[in-house]
């Protein structure tokens, strides 16, 4: 089991200010583009697919699986320091996009390419919180 990570508070601006109002209570939202359809990650405001501005918010599952992953032995960071050993990963959201991420609240080594996995939020004590993944 991994030491707990660190809960920085992201820097928040207007155009994401939703998405991370939304993981203050416990909500993964991920935008969609009105014109193509195209589901966006990261949030921004012109979709990256057809570079129109009619972009809106949708709640993700949180449900996803294991793209790929790496276990991080050593950082020199304070806060990471402690934490090792500590997944990174690249979670595919069943809505398609793949987010970097942590998987945590199971040993490192149990992770697998492919695990089911789903959303936990970290509370940032600023009205947002960052969100990780678990086993499912
Ligand atoms: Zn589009």
């Amino acid at each position: 089991m991994s030491g707990a990570l660190p809960v920085p508070a992201p820097a928040v601006f207007p155009e994401t200010a939703p998405f991370w109002e939304a993981t203050a209570r416990g909500k993964l939202l991920l935008s969609r583009c009105e014109d193509c359809g195209a589901v966006i990650w990261y949030p921004r405001p012109l979709c990256p697919a057809c570079g129109r501005p009619r972009v809106s918010w949708v709640e993700a599952s949180g449900r996803g699986s294991v793209y790929s992953f790496t276990v991080v032995h050593r950082n020199a960071v304070d806060g990471y320091r402690e934490a090792v050993p500590y997944v990174v990963a690249y979670v595919e959201l069943e809505e398609g996009p793949r987010v970097l991420t942590n998987i945590v609240g199971c040993d490192p080594e149990a992770v697998t390419i492919g695990m089911p996995v789903s959303a936990t939020f970290d509370d940032t004590g600023h009205g947002s919180a960052l969100f990780r993944f678990r086993p499912a």
